[in-house]
C-alpha cells in the first residue's frame, strides 16, 4: 500500500491532537468502535484538496441525523486507482459531481463542527480505503504528521 502517495488536503494541516472530543488519530477510541480515519486540523471556510487523482463520485454525508454536515466520495485513477478517499466536514463543490480531478484541485471548503461538537478542534475528517481495507493515510501523506 505504500506505492501510493497523497496530498495533504489541508493547507499546513496537522493530525488532531486531543481535545475534549478525543484524539484524531487512525484507530483512536470512539466508543466501542475505533476511528477509521485520521482527523487533520482546519479552519472552517478553508479550501479543501483531492488528496489524489480522482473520480468525484458523489456527496457523502457523515450522519443521517444532520442535513448541515457534508462530505464527498472519491474513487482513485491514474497513480491512485485501488485507492477509495471519504472527507468528512467538507461542503464539496457540486460541479465537480462526476468529473476527474487531479490531486491538488480545490474540490470544497471545511465546514465548522462546533454547532455538533462545541470546543472542538474544526477539521477534514480523511478516510483511506486500498483495496477495500481502512488503512491509515499518514505513511501515505509526506507532511502530515
Ligand atoms: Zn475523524
Amino acid at each position: 500500500m505504500f506505492k501510493y502517495s497523497m496530498i495533504n488536503p489541508v493547507d499546513a494541516g496537522t493530525v488532531r491532537r486531543c481535545d475534549c472530543w478525543g484524539e484524531g488519530h487512525f484507530g483512536a477510541p470512539r466508543g466501542c468502535r475505533t476511528h477509521r480515519g485520521v482527523d487533520i486540523v482546519a479552519r472552517a471556510d478553508a479550501p479543501v484538496f483531492s488528496p489524489m487523482h480522482a473520480l468525484v463520485v458523489r456527496v457523502a454525508e457523515p450522519y443521517d441525523d444532520d442535513a448541515v454536515l457534508s462530505g464527498v466520495l472519491l474513487q482513485g485513477i491514474d497513480a491512485h486507482a485501488g485507492l477509495e478517499a471519504k472527507l468528512f466536514y467538507v461542503l464539496p463543490d457540486l460541479a465537480l459531481m462526476g468529473q476527474c480531478v487531479r490531486a491538488g484541485t480545490v474540490i470544497g471548503c471545511v465546514q465548522s463542527l462546533q454547532a455538533r461538537y462545541p470546543g472542538i478542534t474544526d477539521h477534514v475528517h480523511l478516510e483511506v480505503r486500498a483495496q477495500a481495507v481502512h488503512i491509515d493515510p499518514v505513511p501515505l501523506i509526506a507532511d502530515l504528521s
